[in-house]
């Protein structure tokens, strides 16, 4: 196909057509969404070209590829960043004006792809957008899931699920491949290694372009979905309702198991899956299977797509017939494994029973892995004891993670501290059998979506300043920025940067809440999945103790400058406590914005269905990124840096990547408060914490846990979380109070010093450049990957 989109008035034919053809409409009748299909299928079609290049590329010269395994895909919209990249945003947008269309409006025709929970997606999603910008053969593998993430509601302050059906509207940028589908085998049972009479579901391909940014590299993410599959003999009812349940949604929770049959049954889907559209490709291509690991890396995102490993045994074994020492040898040669948690009620386990009934060749296969291993841990002399922790199964449980570390011949953490934690703690006998396998590897986002896309303001003060777009391909360049940190009109800058995107979020909040902020506040942020350990509860404990203190103390009144606090996050729906807290801001914001003694100076807004669109909104505002989790439990974040890149100071503990963020920025520019990690895993080492006692000697907690006590009619409404908090208090949220509240306090004090405020905001801006998802993967590729270039 030509180019359409080579000049504007070519552009606008092409366009015209477009609409025409799908809608049968002409310009100045098409509604936004028909606006906004005609471009998203103009723009795929015509992405076409790059893509079957960019494969042929790869084929041809025989690159070796990365095939990054991952359950979660947290894409949010893609019209913007495929308009972006492609470099067609100005004749797009040149020919809408023509039009008398708004492009930014009609992008918003497109609904988020919520094929994630968090972080550990929209990680992932960042490593697509910047391995292709990098002009490197990564190819997402997924699952195709009919519903994604749920879409969050507040009724009586409570939060409620809907489903998100996303995929009831056309998705214009994934391609249907048939011909490529798998049949994946279930159920059954195993004679002389041939599994019999097993349940075959059918696995069909879609595949999402990834478009690199200015380089023509197109990739694909590859979701697979479950179908009927020939090969079973009748498609009764019953068989019919288990394959449309395999894709039909994502499950709603990160941390926890939630479903038990279904879920490993989507992660063989897309494992197994997965892996054998590889090795037909290598043997397409005329490779010896034998060199798989020198054409393939496998990594594996977290333990769910753990399953490749046995099940690349098994093709190796029982279908290419090589010895298992051989297959193993292939095996631990192509796969990496990335730990993203250190919470061990977060490792992923399976029971043996529901294991071996699903996959009854895939335990058989992993019973002799175990045998195997425990002979390698008695010949490095490991202790009973700790063999027994270290087994791939024990305790009537299949250990993830366990056959992960096994399996792989790199298993790296996603922040320096994280990293040291897994090898000198959580996993310190592993480490001591395989210290070489061991690496950091700190999150990144990409600055594409988080900065150039989302701060169009920021931008074009970073381009004049720097004299050069330079820094859009290299973003340590921002460093240049730090030279300005005491230049006022620099300052003044930044500071109408924010105030627009303040405006742009204000305007937002009211017309979804109703509520309006004071665009002179500070804008304090937190917005991430709700978890205890995030510590959402020590936040607003924060507020309600200022909330009173505006009310009794004229002082501190006089002297606090106006403060939004401002929440985003979504709690699993099985998780008690989380909807707890939830529920618990909403109330507390209701009493504090209606009153009017003290509603100019302190508002609490807890917006909707948190998602990428909204965090889009959210993250150039802010002026305070509260980065808050009990020390040592929080991997890495990611948000942190989007923050920190978008110019917000980081209030924080020393947990995850704040660590590195104080690194680069200065301790000096960022409000860090709080135990230390080592604090944290000595307190829970001696058992002796006592929050009661804390309470019970602190007169500020107290008349918090009143307030909250008057919140509802029944004053024992919350007393499921005072009870926790005063009982067990595992996250150390009373422990962390008081100094949560002088860093509190300080913030609002260090706010009203301008001058010293907007220095703070620049080093932290000209620091982020360590950041960018680009060099995270530039250290995957050196240190794990070894990709070549894709140089067509
Ligand atoms: C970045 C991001 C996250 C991760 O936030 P953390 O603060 O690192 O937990 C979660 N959800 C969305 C929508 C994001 O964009």
């Amino acid at each position: 196909m030509d180019n359409v989109f080579i000049n504007k008035e070519i552009f606008k034919g092409a366009y015209i057509l477009m609409l025409k053809n799908l809608f049968n409409k002409r310009i100045e009748t098409a509604t936004l969404y028909e606006k906004y299909a005609a471009l998203a299928s103009l723009l795929d079609k015509q992405l076409e070209n790059d893509y079957e290049a960019t494969t042929e590329y790869v084929e041809k010269n025989n690159l070796k590829k990365t095939i990054y395994f991952s359950m979660e895909f947290l894409m949010g919209r893609l019209i913007t960043s495929n308009l972006m990249n492609s470099g067609y945003a100005d004749v797009v947008k040149a020919a809408f004006d023509d039009f008398g269309y708004d492009l930014n409006e009609i992008e918003l025709a497109e609904t988020d792809a919520g094929l994630g929970n968090g972080g550990l997606g929209r990680l992932a999603a960042c490593f697509l957008d910047s391995a292709a910008s990098l002009s490197l053969p990564f190819y997402g593998n997924s699952l195709r899931y009919k519903k994604g993430f749920f879409v969050q509601r507040f009724e009586n302050d409570k939060q409620r699920e809907y489903p998100d059906p996303w995929l009831d509207k056309p998705f214009y940028w994934e391609e249907r491949k048939e011909q490529e589908a798998i049949h994946i085998p279930y159920f059954g049972y195993v004679k002389d290694t041939k599994l019999i009479d097993p349940v075959w579901v059918k696995a069909v391909p879609y595949d999402v372009k990834v478009v690199g940014a200015g380089n023509g590299v197109i990739t694909h993410l590859r979701l697979w979905s479950a179908e009927k599959s020939e090969l079973h003999p009748y498609h009764d009812e019953e068989y019919l309702k288990m394959v449309s349940k395999i894709t039909e949604s994502l499950y709603p929770d990160d941390s926890t198991e939630a479903g038990k049959t279904l879920r490993l049954q989507q992660q063989y889907l897309f494992s197994a899956a997965g892996i054998k559209s590889v090795i037909l490709e290598h043997k397409r291509l005329g490779r010896d299977i034998k060199d798989l690991h020198k054409y393939y890396v496998f990594q594996v995102n977290d333990t769910h797509p753990t399953l490749i490993i046995p099940e690349l045994m098994r093709i190796l074994m029982d279908e290419e017939n090589l010895g298992y020492d051989e297959s193993w040898d292939i095996v631990t040669q192509s796969v990496a494994y990335t730990n993203h948690t250190i919470l061990s009620e977060a490792l992923e386990k399976w029971n043996i029973k529901i294991f071996r009934n699903l996959l009854p060749r895939a335990f058989e296969i992993v019973q002799e892995m175990n045998r195997r291993f425990k002979i390698v841990l008695e010949e490095a002399k490991v202790p009973q004891e700790k063999i027994y922790q270290m087994q791939l199964i024990g305790a009537n449980n299949v250990r993830m993670a366990n056959i992960c570390i096994y399996g792989s011949f790199s298993v790296n953490g996603v922040a320096a501290l994280h990293t040291d934690i897994l090898k000198n703690i959580e996993l310190n006998d592993f480490y001591k059998l395989y210290p070489s396998k061991f690496n950091n590897k700190t999150n990144g986002i990409t600055h594409r979506r988080w900065l150039l896309h989302i701060n169009h303001e920021l931008t074009d003060i970073l381009d004049n300043l720097l004299g050069s777009k330079a820094w859009h391909k290299d973003l340590s360049l921002i460093k240049g920025l730090e030279q300005f940190k005491d230049d006022l009109k620099v300052q003044k800058m930044i500071k109408d940067m924010k105030l627009s995107k303040k405006r742009a979020l204000i305007q937002k909040i009211k017309k979804d809440t109703g509520i309006l902020l004071d665009e002179n506040a500070i804008f304090d942020i937190q917005i991430k999945r709700l978890h205890e350990y995030k510590r959402q509860l020590l936040n607003i404990l924060n507020i309600i103790y200022t909330y009173q203190r505006l009310k009794t103390d004229m002082e501190f009144k006089k002297n606090f400058h106006p403060q939004n606090f401002i929440f985003g996050a979504k709690a699993a729906p099985s998780y008690v406590m989380a909807k707890g807290i939830i529920e618990l801001i909403n109330k507390t914001s209701h009493v504090i914005n209606n009153d009017t003694d003290t509603n100019k100076l302190l508002k609490v807004v807890f917006v909707e269905n948190y998602n990428v669109t909204y965090a889009e909104y959210l993250f150039p505002a802010a002026d305070l990124s509260e980065q808050i989790s009990t020390a040592s439990k929080e991997a890495s974040g990611t948000g942190n840096m989007k923050f920190m890149l978008n110019g917000a100071v980081t209030i924080g503990t020393m947990d995850g990547a704040n660590v590195e963020i104080v690194k680069e920025a200065g301790m000096e520019n960022n409000i860090i408060f709080g135990l230390s990690s080592d604090e944290v895993n000595s307190i829970y080492k001696n058992n002796g914490y006592k929050p009661r006692q804390i309470y019970d000697e602190d007169p500020r907690l107290q008349s918090i846990f009143d307030f909250i006590r008057g919140l509802t009619i029944n004053p024992t409404h919350f007393d499921f979380i005072l009870q926790n908090l005063l009982t067990s208090d595992y996250f150390l949220v009373l422990k962390d109070f008081d100094s949560y509240v002088k860093a509190q306090e300080r913030a609002n004090q260090l706010y009203k010093d301008q001058k010293q405020w907007w220095h703070m905001v620049i080093m932290n801006i000209a620091n982020a450049g360590f950041f960018t998802s680009d060099r995270t993967i530039a250290q995957y590729n050196q240190d794990i990957w070894q990709l070549e270039e894709i140089k067509k």
